[in-house]
């Protein structure tokens, strides 16, 4: 790999503007100010999306907990996940003791499947979590549909799906309340970090309240009322992304034209599928995801060692999160051949024309090999 660096699976695009805002608030971002970038990040990233309240968090994760502890979810009560998403998805349900119950995926899109959604609601369910699997949206008509014969809460997790849309609408901006998370491989990034949104006054005002220790401060200072959290964005980190969201259609357009490039080298190799976007809908293609038909003389995993030993990262699909010890089984046969097949190819902002070129040479020639 002789003047060929080592291309990495994903990564951020930051500038010199990031550079400055990043320095501000170190510099100034104290006393009166000391969380002017992170009321700014907010407020902008609630426009962006579309809603009237953003919450910073520490982490999308905490977005996710906090999302579900405001709207009152608990022991007793049943959550619908799906099987491929980050663990994340999951472990925000159980924080608060209630039961993840784990549903099949569609095969195009690799997003909750509605119908498996429709099967698995019990007199004990209280909320559906559709994830934006890799950035692609949801089927939100139909999910939303449900939910409210069912009188259901939707929580989005749109952590990997920032500026992702929904017949033109964004995502994170269908449910009760959504998460977003702005971690080093995500689309839009804070270092680590996430957002809780919501169109709902009276749950904005309960998350603001849980993420802040229960504090009550109109019954006294310090005083807190009940048990809360302490889930606030550094104002530093919120510089981050205030500057990353002035730039966050330039970010969306690169990740689309990477994906773009993909799509074209591999439009006539015989097998692998580009995992597109919904019809109708803009996915962020953040990690560009394709799968590989079992009957190849390589599998998956052949191609990912093949671009290993290439000096190229690749991820693969997430493990179905019901195999996990700590969650309960689930019968998901599309998932589990999501799981075996699907890949996301390379989708750092640095990637170039040429990395894409090194990538599918790679994966052509291993899928040419004879058994
Ligand atoms: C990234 C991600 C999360 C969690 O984000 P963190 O900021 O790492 O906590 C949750 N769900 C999905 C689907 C993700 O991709």
């Amino acid at each position: 790999m002789k003047g060929a660096g080592r291309i990495h699976s994903a990564g951020p695009w930051t500038t010199e503007l990031e550079a400055r805002y990043a320095a501000e608030a170190a510099q100034f971002g104290w006393y009166g100010r000391y969380k002017e970038f992170v009321d700014r990040f907010e407020t902008g990233m609630a426009a962006y999306v579309g809603v009237r309240h953003g919450h910073a968090t520490p982490h999308g994760t905490h977005a996710l907990h906090l999302a579900l502890a405001a709207l009152g979810i608990g022991p007793g009560d049943e959550v619908i996940v799906p099987e491929i998403t980050w663990v994340a998805s999951a472990n925000a349900v159980l924080y608060l003791g209630a039961k993840v119950v784990v549903v099949d995926v569609e095969a195009s899109t690799w997003c909750i499947d509605p119908d498996a959604v429709e099967r698995a609601i019990t007199p004990a369910t209280r909320a559906i979590m559709p994830v934006h699997a890799y950035g692609n949206p949801c089927d939100m008509d139909r999910l939303g549909d449900i939910a409210s014969k069912h009188g259901l809460f939707v929580v989005e997790d749109a952590c990997p799906a920032v500026g992702s849309t929904y017949h033109g609408r964004m995502c994170g901006s269908f449910g009760d309340a959504a998460a977003h998370s702005y971690q080093g491989s995500k689309l839009l990034v804070t270092g680590e970090g996430g957002m809780m949104l919501t169109n709902g006054d009276a749950l904005s005002e309960r998350a603001a309240k849980l993420a802040s220790q229960g504090r009550d401060d109109a019954e006294g200072t310090f005083w807190c009322s009940e048990l809360g959290f302490q889930y606030s964005m550094s104002n530093v980190a919120a510089a981050v992304g205030l500057a990353q969201l002035e730039r966050v259609e330039e970010l969306v357009a690169a990740k689309r034209r990477i994906f773009q490039w993909y799509a074209d080298r591999l439009a006539d190799v015989p097998g692998v599928t580009m995992i597109w976007e919904r019809d109708g809908c803009r996915s962020n293609y953040s990690y560009p995801s394709c799968a590989f038909s079992e009957d190849l003389p390589a599998t998956r995993d052949d191609v990912r060692r093949a671009l290993s030993g290439a000096g190229i990262d690749t991820r693969p699909v997430f493990p179905r999160i019901s195999r996990f010890p700590h969650l309960t089984d689930a019968d998901t046969p599309v998932a589990a051949r999501v799981e075996r097949t699907g890949l996301n190819l390379p989708g750092p902002y640095n990637l170039t024309e040429a990395d894409a070129d090194r990538v599918v040479a790679v994966v052509r020639a291993t899928l040419s090999r004879r058994g």
